[in-house]
């Protein structure tokens, strides 16, 4: 069957369990390096979209992946929400209706994590979501390309997704608020890092059912 916006309803009721199930875990992430405000930064956004849901629902994706962005953009201060929005406004500007399409949507998904980088001036290994979105875009576009299931796709992810979070662990912050810490953000894996983690793997579960 074929992924549509209206599968999107269901998704944001995972991301918001996801997120809230995490909240104190990833509050003390982002209180260790940054501010604490993430969890109630993607809280916000995510209750947008939940407002907005059955009209996005209704769209086709690129229409659909405008209105995402656009609501995460108004809703979301902090450095995520513009991220998120760059992400969100990327895959509508690069993607077509791909309702059936993996690889066309990987490679949407592979210029839309370009434009993150470009918007926060930032690439792998900084300590950053993008230490989680990268790998995750590239895993997709590579097992897209290979043909492969989508159960071998959504493992592959989940796998890539837990491995870049981790990774951030041992990474000195060299953008955003935890930057301001240098050496003495080691020790603590990345709150943005984290959350793109959680969330990756809770919309793999939405679509392996
Ligand atoms: P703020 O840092 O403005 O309080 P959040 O707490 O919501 O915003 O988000 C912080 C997260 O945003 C960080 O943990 C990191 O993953 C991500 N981040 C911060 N700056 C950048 C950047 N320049 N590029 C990519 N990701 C970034
Ligand atoms: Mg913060
Ligand atoms: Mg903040």
């Amino acid at each position: 069957m074929p992924i549509t916006p209206v599968i999107f309803p269901e998704l944001v009721r995972a991301l918001i369990a996801v997120i809230d199930a995490n909240a104190a875990e990833v509050t003390e992430l982002d209180q260790a390096i940054g501010d604490g405000d993430h969890v109630f930064n993607l809280q916000r956004g995510l209750q947008a979209l939940q407002q907005h849901a059955e009209e996005i629902a209704a769209l086709d994706w690129p229409a659909a992946w405008q209105k995402i962005g656009m609501t995460v953009m108004s809703a979301v201060g902090g450095a995520s929400g513009s991220l998120y929005a760059t992400l969100f406004i990327g895959l509508a500007k690069h993607g077509r209706d791909q309702a059936a399409d993996v690889r066309g949507f990987s490679e949407a998904l592979l210029q839309a994590v370009e434009a993150v980088k470009q918007r926060g001036k930032a690439d792998v290994g900084e300590k950053t979501m993008l230490d989680v979105l990268v790998p995750a875009a590239q895993a997709l576009h590579a097992e897209a390309a290979a043909n492969s299931a989508l159960p071998t796709i959504l493992a592959r992810l989940r796998q890539v997704a837990a491995d870049g979070a981790e990774a951030t662990r041992d990474m000195v912050a060299t953008k955003g608020r935890a930057s301001f810490l240098g050496e003495r953000s080691k020790g603590h894996v990345d709150a943005g890092a984290k959350t793109a983690q959680l969330m990756i793997a809770a919309i793999a579960d939405v679509l392996d059912n």
